[in-house]
């Protein structure tokens, strides 16, 4: 008997790993035909300056839209994508895309825009990584100083390769590095001693119950303090409420990041946000009418 219901449950598991096994074949094969094509595109959130409402930023986040799967969160396939390469191209392809479409947008007006993109560890493996952004910049036109490129802290800790060489060549380029979901998985601060970080990003977690709990916010005051004393820039992501807002300007955070202010909206939608200021103050907050 128990044996018996030792098999089936095995069989149980098996048939299950296979269901997942082939959910992610069938993801990976629907993502290797999407790369390239119009089903991967990007959306892009403002960073805002918490004193002026002004724009200091805008990040690039991709999305994925699937005629059969729908569309496919980035914490979905992101992952997935890094696990067999695709990521390799597929992030070549935001970097050049990103660059492309806010051109126009410093030439515009904004020539301080900073364009901030996500990159991904498998990017940095690959040994090209530091030729393809020079390129991208010298076929797009796009300035190196505007560009800051995001990276995860886990990534200085997984990776072996030439890690230093790399962040130190970017970095003499004049593009701009900042510690992404900073607080978050492996972090060590030697980090910020070792690499030519210009930005720290305060993970998004930090913002729940950060009014509430004392322990958090003991920790977000102390990372803008920390942050703030080695001269980098500090942007809180995840901003929601306006008290929140008025806490993180308390303690001296730049920028802030959130649906306090604007989802991550598509290209035709951002220079109407880079025109109007948000309101930072408690009472006139709300997001720009063009959205809504
Ligand atoms: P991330 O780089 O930390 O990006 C911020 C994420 O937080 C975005 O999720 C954004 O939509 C979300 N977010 C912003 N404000 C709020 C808020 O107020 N509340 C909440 N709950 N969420 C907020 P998204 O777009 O789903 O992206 C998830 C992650 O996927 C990104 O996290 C990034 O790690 C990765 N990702 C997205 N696009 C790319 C890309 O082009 N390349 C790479 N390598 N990774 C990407
Ligand atoms: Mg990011
Ligand atoms: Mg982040
Ligand atoms: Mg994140």
């Amino acid at each position: 008997q128990a044996k018996l219901a030792g098999r089936n449950r095995f069989c149980f598991f098996t048939a299950r790993m296979n269901e997942e096994a082939e959910a992610r074949l069938r993801l990976e094969s629907e993502l290797r035909r999407a790369v390239g094509t119009e089903q991967l595109f990007l959306h892009f959130q403002p960073l805002v300056h918490v004193d002026s409402g002004h724009v200091a930023g805008v990040e690039a986040l991709l999305r994925w839209n699937n005629p059969e799967l729908g569309s496919v969160p980035p914490d979905r396939f992101i992952p997935q994508a890094e696990t067999c390469g695709l990521i390799v191209p597929i992030g070549r392809d935001v970097l050049w895309q990103a660059c492309q479409t806010a051109k126009p947008w410093l030439e515009c007006g904004h020539p301080e825009l900073l364009l901030c993109v996500n990159v991904s560890p498998r990017q940095f493996q690959d040994g090209g990584f530091l030729d393809d952004v020079a390129q991208i910049l010298r076929e797009t036109g796009f300035p190196a100083a505007n560009l800051e490129l995001e990276i995860t802290e886990g990534l200085l800790l997984r990776e072996r390769g030439d890690i230093d060489g790399l962040l130190h060549g970017l970095h003499a380029m004049g593009v701009k590095l900042a510690i992404d979901d900073f607080g978050t998985g492996y972090s060590s601060l030697s980090y910020l001693e070792r690499y030519p970080f210009h930005t720290l990003k305060i993970d998004r977690s930090f913002m729940v119950g950060m009014l509430e709990r004392h322990e958090r916010k003991v920790l977000v005051d102390t990372i803008v303090a920390m942050a703030t004393g080695l001269g980098l820039k500090v942007i809180a992501e995840g901003v929601e409420t306006v008290e929140q807002l008025a806490r993180l300007k308390a303690i001296g955070c730049d920028i802030a990041q959130g649906y306090l202010f604007s989802r991550p909206v598509p290209a035709e939608q951002v220079l109407a946000l880079l025109e109007t200021p948000f309101g930072t103050e408690p009472a006139i907050t709300k997001p720009p009418a063009v959205l809504h």
